[in-house]
């Protein structure tokens, strides 16, 4: 089944997370409205939460109203969306294909379908990296997706239920959660889980303190992106809140009672959670003799196009150069979010038949929020040089990486409504989700 039919330019992007999202909108603002183009969006879920709120979607504390319905967002931008996962190219024929979607009882409810593009981005983020380690993919939770983030909660309620009723029978069986890595995504979800054990003791489910949270790390130190000041700082405020920090230790096989590390030594966890490294999805390697690296992601060059001039990729799925440095753009949000100013610029040029755009990187600096304990984290500025900070600015700064993402997707109006309806909810309705 092909499913566009006119003649008008037609962009297609296929991914709506932190830079896909951002991108169709400010095309559909500027071409859609115009008719100058088809623009399409196709994602493999119907809703859109920022990734980096995955930790709090995890730990139960993400206000529902975060979520974005795609088709409401394509409505008032002026851009289509089509429910479905890509699964392979045609570059010969300019042909986007999408597996057919079924509903949870298994009935197809969209058949497999053809987009045609005469542009096309990539912009479907990563997936963790197991890095083929014995029993990870069967054992281990990940936070890749906003539907993974949600299958964690319920298992985290289920988990401490059970714990709670166990040591009613006086078990001494504590809760006990490892969380393979320790970049950003570890560290903030142990901070958020510590803070939620907090809450469900307020709420009657009490553990006595018994939850246990062990982060397990490769490298010797934390937080391997940011100075070793603010990992030393970090570190200290994790052991102050009594989470286990096992660091140097390599994963070796994960099974249904715990990890195993290359100590020997065996971490006992009811739940296990994998966040240590990504790469791109399997299937895009090698996509229709594209360029990949060693994790799959695309290979762009400093205009953010693939092997193929009609194909750009952005976000954590490209590999994009970083002039003066060994790797390639960090995968974060903030290259997503600059990388989808930069393409949009490209498209609109492209369809008035001048050159694209130069991407240049801007490292912001890292911040890690440790919930309500603290923010810290490194600003980068031309003028200062970086800048270590922590506490409130830190915090403010930290929320605003937020605000710039909602701003590119609601407008300035839009934005300031939520951020208000939200605080007001959050006042009149329970701090975490229990079902
Ligand atoms: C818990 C957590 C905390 C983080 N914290 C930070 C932070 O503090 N700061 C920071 O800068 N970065 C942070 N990151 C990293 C950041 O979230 C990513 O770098 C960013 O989201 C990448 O954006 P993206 O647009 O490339 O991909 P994503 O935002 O992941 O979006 C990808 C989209 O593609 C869709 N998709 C995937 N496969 C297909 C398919 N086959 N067909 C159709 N659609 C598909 C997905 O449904 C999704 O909507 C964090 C990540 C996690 C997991």
């Amino acid at each position: 089944m092909t499913d566009n039919n006119n003649e008008k330019h037609k962009i297609v992007v296929v991914g709506g997370g932190a830079g896909g999202l951002e991108l169709v909108t400010r095309l559909g603002r500027i071409l859609g409205k115009k008719g100058l183009a088809e623009v399409t969006l196709i994602d493999a879920s119907s809703t859109h939460i920022w990734k980096p709120l995955l930790h709090e979607v995890a730990a139960g504390t993400l206000d529902e109203t975060e979520q974005v319905q795609y088709l409401a967002q394509a409505h008032r931008n002026h851009f289509r969306f089509r429910l479905g996962k890509m699964e392979g190219l045609s570059r010969a024929k300019k042909e986007v294909y999408v597996s057919p979607v079924y509903t949870e009882s298994g009935e197809q409810l969209i058949p497999g379908r053809t987009f045609a593009y005469d542009t096309l981005v990539m912009a479907v983020g990563s997936v963790s990296n197991s890095f083929n380690i014995k029993g990870v993919a069967e054992h281990c939770l990940f936070l890749d997706s906003a539907a993974q983030a949600f299958k964690f909660q319920k298992r985290l309620v289920e988990a401490y239920i059970k714990s709670h009723v166990d040591q009613n029978k006086h078990s001494d069986k504590p809760l006990s959660i490892a969380i393979v890595g320790a970049g950003a995504t570890g560290v903030e979800l142990s901070a958020e889980l510590h803070e939620v054990t907090h809450l469900l003791a307020v709420y009657g489910l009490d553990q006595g303190g018994a939850v246990k949270i062990t982060i397990i790390e490769a490298a010797a130190q934390l937080l391997p992106a940011l100075p070793l000041k603010l990992a030393r700082a970090t570190q200290q405020q994790l052991v102050k809140l009594g989470i286990d920090l096992k660091l140097d230790r390599r994963v070796t096989e994960v099974n249904r009672q715990g990890i195993t590390t290359h100590t020997g030594e065996f971490i006992e966890a009811g739940l296990k959670v994998w966040a240590a490294g990504i790469k791109a999805p399997d299937w895009i390697r090698g996509l229709d003799g594209l360029e990949t690296n060693r994790i799959n992601q695309l290979v762009v060059d400093e205009y953010l196009k693939t092997t193929d001039d009609n194909i750009f990729a952005i976000g954590d799925c490209a590999a994009c150069p970083w002039p003066g440095h060994e790797h390639t753009v960090p995968p974060r949000a903030q290259a997503a979010h600059q990388q989808a100013t930069t393409v949009s610029k490209s498209i609109v040029n492209r369809l008035a038949g001048k050159g694209p755009v130069k991407y240049v990187y801007y490292d912001y600096g890292s911040l890690v929020s440790l919930g309500k304990y603290s923010t810290v984290g490194n600003l980068m500025g031309n003028l200062m040089g970086t800048v270590t900070i922590g506490g409130f600015i830190a915090r403010v700064v930290y929320l605003s990486l937020y605000k710039m993402h909602q701003i590119a997707v609601h407008g300035y109006f839009r934005t300031a409504m939520l951020t208000l309806s939200n605080l007001f909810r959050r006042g009149a309705h329970a701090k975490i989700k229990m079902h």
